[in-house]
């Protein structure tokens, strides 16, 4: 017989547990479908082992400058496959964690790679199920490109598997992960190329941001190699060649990582049976109210093309599951001022309009102030990492549009400004806010 819920999510990563856990505590009937590990991307592979690596990584920042503070540290030795072991025990916590959450909410979890049969019912496993409202909340894939040789490298996938610190590794892209994982594994001890196809990385951050990170992924030993564009990959004698596009070859790799973005996981979907029809690069398309164009199928999350972060994919799928079954009528998210995070050494923290994106959009009445300064944690040591900082501002009233850090502590700084920005704060309210002394952030509330 034919199981029949009040509500399903297809993807049992952020936005689908997120949503049917929300469902399930508004007294819905809910089941989440998951084809590999509960969790999703962000849990398996994605933020959580990309942040414990990246703590690795600072870790190893730090004793470089320990004994600039009196600490005798030498001859410390790295063992990458006790990191691994530890992050890979903490991940399978997780993914019990998040069945007892499913569980405890009585959402069932049904195992499986979902397709739809029409716009109420979906099969999984010859098994068919049915419910008034369903979501795609499946995510997305990395992407490899379609050049002789690609499947010589890996992805950030892959990246999460490797039992060894590769010894020299070439990453081709231009994005978050190309830019995390290059500072990830450069202070891990590995010799890294980062290639890139234009001239710098990072395209839509403000430039600041990119500039500033570049001269210090350089500072630290990171090959960063413009106009990159790679069409070939060979192997020879178990090492790998990148041959580019205007004839120069890269020699000597272990390992080749593609990070030149992702696609959203629509295969085996049977999206048509539904009706609904993919945007040209495979999105699912919504409204702002998460809908697609078929009444009782939603998307969140990567799948929808939208900002692509976990707290977004969660934050959606939980606004929906209020509206749908919580009398929430008017609940969506704000897609505006959503603060980000990259992980890079060091950690870059970004909100709002980048500043040629708000001139572009507000012409002279764009005013910044800007800061670089060296952090106080590194007056006393050999190398000194720069801190940089740039408030967009507009209008007469200097109402706070973008805020834009790049330095030591960007990371954690950032998720109260981001409150206040979203509060609509102007220049005079960071100015009115006396200032924590000593720390980095009081140079946002102190900037002329
Ligand atoms: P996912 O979390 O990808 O979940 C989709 C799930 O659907 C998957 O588990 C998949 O197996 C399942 N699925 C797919 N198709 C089917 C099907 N047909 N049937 C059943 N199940 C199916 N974001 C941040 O905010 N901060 C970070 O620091 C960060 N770091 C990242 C680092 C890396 C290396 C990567 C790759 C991503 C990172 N992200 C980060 C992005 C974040 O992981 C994603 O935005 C988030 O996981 C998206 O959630 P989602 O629910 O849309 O999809
Ligand atoms: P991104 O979209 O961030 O970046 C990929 C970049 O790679 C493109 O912008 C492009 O830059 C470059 N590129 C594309 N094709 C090629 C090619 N053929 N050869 C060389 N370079 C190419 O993708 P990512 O995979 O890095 O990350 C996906 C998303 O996951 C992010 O956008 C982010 O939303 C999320 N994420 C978030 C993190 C966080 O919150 N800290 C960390 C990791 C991921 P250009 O056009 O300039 O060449």
């Amino acid at each position: 017989m034919t199981k029949h819920f009040d509500f399903i999510a297809i993807g049992g990563g952020s936005g689908g547990i997120a949503a049917a856990n929300r469902a399930a505590l508004h007294g819905a009937k809910c089941a989440v479908v998951e084809s590999g590990r509960l969790g999703g991307t962000c849990v398996n592979v994605g933020c959580v082992p990309k942040k414990v690596m990246w703590n690795g990584a600072a870790l190893a920042h730090t004793l470089e400058h320990a004994e600039d503070y009196g600490f005798e540290v030498s001859g410390h030795t790295f063992h990458w496959q006790k990191l691994k072991k530890a992050r890979d025990e903490y991940i399978l916590n997780l993914n019990g964690r998040y069945q007892t959450y499913l569980q405890d909410n009585k959402v069932t979890v049904i195992r499986g790679l979902a397709g739809f049969v029409d716009a109420h019912t979906i099969e999984v496993d010859g098994e068919r199920y049915t419910a008034d409202h369903i979501l795609i909340a499946t995510g997305g894939t990395p992407l490899v490109p379609p050049v002789p040789g690609a499947e010589l490298g890996i992805t950030s996938d892959g990246f999460f598997e490797l039992e060894d610190r590769p010894k020299r590794v070439a990453i081709v892209g231009a994005g978050y992960i190309a830019v995390e994982l290059a500072g990830m594994l450069n202070a891990l001890g590995s010799e890294v190329s980062l290639m890139l196809r234009r001239e710098h990385f990072l395209d839509n951050f403000d430039a600041m941001l990119r500039e500033t990170l570049m001269e210090e992924m350089v500072e630290d030993g990171v090959e960063i190699l413009p106009k990159t564009q790679v069409v070939e990959v060979i192997e020879e004698s178990g090492k790998l060649t990148l041959r580019c596009e205007d004839g120069r070859q890269n020699a000597g790799f272990d390992t080749v990582i593609w990070a030149i973005g992702r696609v959203p996981n629509c295969e085996g979907l049977n999206l048509e049976a539904a009706g609904i029809t993919p945007d040209k690069k495979g999105f699912v398309q919504t409204d702002e109210y998460q809908n697609t164009p078929v009444k009782g199928i939603y998307a969140v999350g990567d799948v929808t093309g939208r900002i692509a972060l976990t707290p977004v994919a969660i934050a959606a799928g939980r606004r929906l599951s209020d509206r749908l079954f919580g009398g929430m009528k008017d609940r969506k998210l704000d897609y505006e001022n959503v603060a980000t995070v990259m992980f890079s050494h060091p950690p870059i923290a970004t909100i709002g309009l980048s500043e040629t994106e708000a001139r572009d959009k507000h012409g002279d009445a764009v005013k910044v102030y800007q800061t670089r300064f060296t952090p106080m944690f590194h007056a006393i040591t050999q190398r000194k990492v720069k801190t940089a900082m740039k408030l967009v501002t507009v209008g007469v009233d200097e109402k706070i549009v973008g805020c834009h850090i790049i330095g030591h502590g960007a990371d954690e700084m950032m998720q109260g400004f981001a409150v206040a920005i979203k509060m609509g704060a102007t220049k005079a309210d960071f100015d009115n806010t006396v200032a924590i002394h000593p720390t980095s952030s009081e140079e946002l509330v102190t900037m002329r």
